[in-house]
């Protein structure tokens, strides 16, 4: 995977459309095209990074910008009050689809049990 062939590079990019809630100069946050919950937005560093992993080991500090990013989010949507969750998928048994690393901010209403079994 290259820059020049990830979805969310393109993003980042403005080649692809999205729905922006937040941005900062190192991370961009927009609403996820198929919402899992009511509040379903994505926080990513604008850099390319595979995953959460990668992005940890690599930039440790923009790892801690992504979550400042989230948090800022969850804030803005309204969900402190209510609560809600932060998942990086990351490989195959967490069905990861899209590599250029990404939290899932869910909440907006309760979420159910953390996994489905
Ligand atoms: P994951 O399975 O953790 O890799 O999550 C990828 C997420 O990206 C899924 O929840 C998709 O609905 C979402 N997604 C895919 N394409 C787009 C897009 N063009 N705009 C916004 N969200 C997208
Ligand atoms: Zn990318």
């Amino acid at each position: 995977m290259t820059t020049t062939d990830c979805l969310f590079c393109k993003i980042v990019a403005g080649d692809i459309p999205a729905a922006k809630v937040h941005e900062t100069a190192t991370t961009f946050a927009f609403r996820d095209i198929g919402p899992k919950a009511a509040v379903h937005v994505l926080v990513i560093p604008k850099a390319h990074h595979a995953d959460v992993a990668a992005l940890a080991n690599a930039d440790p500090a923009l790892a801690g910008e992504v979550l400042t990013a989230a948090a800022a989010v969850a804030e803005a949507e309204g969900l402190l009050d209510g609560g809600f969750r932060v998942i990086f998928n990351t490989g195959p048994y967490a069905g990861q689809e899209v590599f250029h690393v990404h939290a899932h901010v869910l909440g907006g209403e309760p979420l159910g049990p953390m996994i489905s079994k």
